[in-house]
């Protein structure tokens, strides 16, 4: 009755025709990018400018100039065969949005079309904002919804084998101005940082005019045959398997962590890399997984909105391209239970206008404790607000990923190195400022840039750890966009500058007042004043923020405990995670830094657990419609089966008396009486869970949150223990889905 075998004869890889001398990769990087260098080619110098003045915070250009840019664009991409643009968006579904229209408008002179788009087209688009998840903000009754143009991210073109389309990427706002999107408060909060580290810079003497977050984001993802996923109804509606037992090889040789990359999955690698240059996407990393058929791919980083765009880009080629080579590109975080799920790392760090990272410590004691104040800012920020980052990273997805053995925990923690906690702690104590003035420095500080060549010191199993010149928040999921993420990162440590830096600047007057009847203080002198205010101020912070520092092992057990003593949060539940955001604190943190206003905040709420919820009610509906269609005829065709060879046995060894072995007969009621149990069992849990379904129609969001959490997700999870010892027992003919092993194994 299944037609597994069948799929064994189709899978198989698509004919790639052999190119012998690719082309060097410089030369088509970005050639579906209307970039900048694009633009100043095609428009007057003045509006360039104007241009690059808007983009740098300065006046908005004018609409004789939006004008003069949207045709250029128009040129450029019809030149190229574009027949539509899109305003290309991040709605609150976590995916992109689009939609298209055509570059032709009526030639009232000579009849006939012409291609034309104007600056109000190019800055302004109006979806229906409607069948968006607003969470609230916006009534259904005015389902007015604008696009707008992100000036900072480049236009792009995005091409299928029959046509190309203009993509402008835009935020997504409200009729009355509030962010229906994710992008619109990563542009706010890279604002706020900004902010916050031109200060602290100039408390340092730097005078920066800019600050921006940047982003490396590491893509993990899984790749299967196309043949195995039309037949596993739960991959294509839920994104995971729901049952599957596990292959008896997994992951436990450790053989494919790095290993050679199968010559299928190198041309789908080569391919999405290709597109991906042409839309000036750095790819420039990709190896095999730890899990069987899981790959990463990782670009160079950029600024963190570009990356971000970047980032969903990328997963819309994989996915695409994944298809034209009859594979299937999984991003959920865990879509196979027993071996590793998908993260997406997300390096962070902040640079300055002339590309100077700020969390990398430089050659002179000066530029080391600048260092140390930023790296410092970020250790408070986590302490006061990890609560936040926890809830950026939280979804039914994620959950399955996090605290298993091979994803940090729901806890938040720092991990430094040993080195730089030994440093830390130097001037928590204070100890350096007893020694000889110059001696604190040599004693800390001035090692710094010694200690930062050697980059071994890692810990695989923190949440969010120093990597030598950046942070690297590993609790993210593989399908996530990682905007909120960042925006967390990048308004809590915002807030941690100002804090610090206000904290430094009295300091500092406290010392300039205690000397204020002595003037002519030398350079020195008030370079040693400057050293002694900033560790006195860093120390107190160590001070009350250590806790969230952790070098040890994030996978142990006795961490929970541990991080409990502290006063840690471990929110294992998302929607408790969601709440983060919702608590007083938060709402005046993200207000004080224009990042999102408490009716966004509410609305992310809503629509978070909203989602959360959805997603488990469509996996038990998923499950239940599999057992019910698939597993069970298949038990009972093979319970009848049995039933009839069982009924022959007696036969054979009672009327006919045919002599057999002691206890043959018994073995086979035994098997027979498991499978009959599996199946009474399956049935029975399942009726449960048909019931505790109904029970969630009349709940409120919250309740029901928490009640697929606790209720429905482990019951799936007892429906799917039977299944599988179904599957390791009933014959391969009588399987009707695919297996582990096989979509795991044969590619
Ligand atoms: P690791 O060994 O920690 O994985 P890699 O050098 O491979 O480090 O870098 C991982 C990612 O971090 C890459 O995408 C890289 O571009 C990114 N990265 C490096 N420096 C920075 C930075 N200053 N800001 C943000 N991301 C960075
Ligand atoms: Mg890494």
């Amino acid at each position: 009755m299944s037609n597994r075998s069948d799929i064994t004869q189709s899978v198989a890889p698509v004919f790639c025709s052999k190119v012998d001398t690719p082309p060097p990769v410089s030369s088509y990087y970005g050639v579906n990018t209307f970039s900048e260098a694009a633009m100043q080619k095609k428009v007057p110098a003045e509006t360039f400018r104007a241009f690059k003045t808007w983009q740098e915070g300065g006046a908005v250009i004018s609409p004789a100039q939006a004008d003069e840019i949207a045709a250029a664009m128009k040129d450029w991409a019809v030149e190229r065969g574009a027949v539509t643009y899109s305003h290309w968006f991040q709605p609150m579904t976590g995916l992109t949005a689009e939609k298209h229209e055509g570059f032709i408008c009526a030639d009232k002179d000579n009849g006939g079309v012409i291609e034309q788009f104007t600056g109000n087209k190019l800055i302004l688009g109006e979806p229906d904002a409607s069948s968006f998840p607003s969470g609230g903000i916006r009534a259904t009754f005015e389902a007015r919804g604008y696009t707008a143009w992100d000036p900072s991210s480049p236009a792009f073109i995005t091409e299928v084998a029959l046509g190309k389309t203009l993509c402008i990427p835009s935020i997504f706002i409200s009729y009355t101005g509030d962010a229906l999107d994710k992008k619109l408060p990563l542009l706010r909060s890279d604002a706020a940082i900004s902010k916050a580290a031109v200060d602290l810079l100039k408390i340092f003497g730097h005078k920066a005019k800019h600050v921006c977050s940047t982003c490396g984001i590491e893509q993990e993802y899984f790749l299967i045959d196309n043949s195995w996923y039309k037949k596993r109804p739960d991959l294509m509606l839920a994104g995971r398997t729901l049952t599957g037992a596990p292959s008896p090889k997994g992951q436990q040789l450790e053989d494919q962590y790095y290993g050679s990359i199968k010559e299928r999955v190198l041309n789908y690698m080569h391919d999405v890399c290709g597109e991906a240059f042409k839309l000036g996407i750095p790819v420039t990393t990709r190896h095999n997984e730890v899990a069987p058929n899981q790959y990463e791919f990782a670009p160079i980083f950029e600024r963190s909105n570009l990356a971000a765009d970047n980032n969903l880009l990328l997963m819309d080629v994989m996915k695409r391209t994944a298809l034209r080579h009859n594979l299937v590109c999984l991003l959920h975080e865990k879509p196979f239970a027993g071996v590793n799920g998908s993260g997406k790392h997300v390096n962070w760090s902040l640079a300055d206008d002339r590309g100077n990272n700020l969390l990398n410590p430089g050659d002179t004691p000066e530029e080391n404790l600048l260092f140390l104040t930023v790296l410092v800012s970020v250790v408070r920020a986590m302490h006061k607000h990890s609560g936040l980052l926890r809830a950026a990273a939280a979804s039914a997805g994620n959950e399955r990923r996090l605290g298993a053995n091979e994803a940090p925990p729901a806890i938040m923690s720092v991990f430094l190195g040993e080195q730089l906690t030994k440093i830390i702690s130097m001037i928590e104590s204070g100890k350096m400022e007893k020694g000889k003035k110059q001696g604190f420095v040599d004693l800390g500080v001035s090692l710094l840039p010694q200690f930062m060549r050697d980059t071994t010191d890692r810990n695989r199993t923190s949440p969010f750890a120093f990597t030598g010149a950046k942070f690297e928040f590993r609790t993210l999921g593989s399908s996530m966009n990682v905007s909120t993420a960042v925006t967390v990162i990048n308004t809590i440590v915002a807030d941690s500058m100002a804090v610090i830096g206000d904290k430094i600047k009295k300091e500092l007057s406290g010392v300039k007042n205690g000397k204020s009847g002595k003037d002519g203080r030398d350079t020195k002198e008030a370079g040693d004043d400057m050293i002694a205010a900033v560790l006195k101020v860093l120390g107190a912070v160590i001070k009350e923020s250590k806790s969230i520092l952790f070098e040890g092992n994030n996978y142990s057990s006795d961490w929970a405990g541990e991080a409990k003593k502290r006063g840690l949060q471990n929110a294992a539940l998302s929607p408790a995670a969601f709440k983060s955001f919702i608590a007083d604190d938060a709402i005046a943190l993200f207000e004080r830094h224009k990042v999102y206003s408490k009716t966004e905040l509410l609305s992310r709420y809503n629509i978070w657990l909203d989602k959360y919820e959805k997603t488990l009610d469509i996996e038990a509906r998923t499950l239940i419609e599999m057992v019910n269609t698939q597993v069970l005829p298949s038990a009972y065709a093979y319970q009848s089966d049995m039933a009839s060879g069982l009924e022959v046995l007696r036969v054979l060894s009672d009327d006919m008396t045919i002599d057999m072995v002691d206890g043959a007969l018994e073995d086979r009621k035994e098997v027979f009486g498991t499978l009959t149990a599996d199946i009474y069992y399956i049935r029975k849990n399942l009726k449960e869970l048909d019931a505790q379904m109904k029970k969630t129609a009349g709940m409120e969001l919250e309740e029901k949150a928490a009640f697929f959490f606790t209720v429905i997700q482990p019951q799936m999870d007892h429906i799917r223990r039977h299944v599988d010892a179904l599957e390791c027992t009933m014959p391969d003919e009588f399987w009707p889905l695919p297996k582990y092993r096989e979509m795991l194994f044969i590619l």
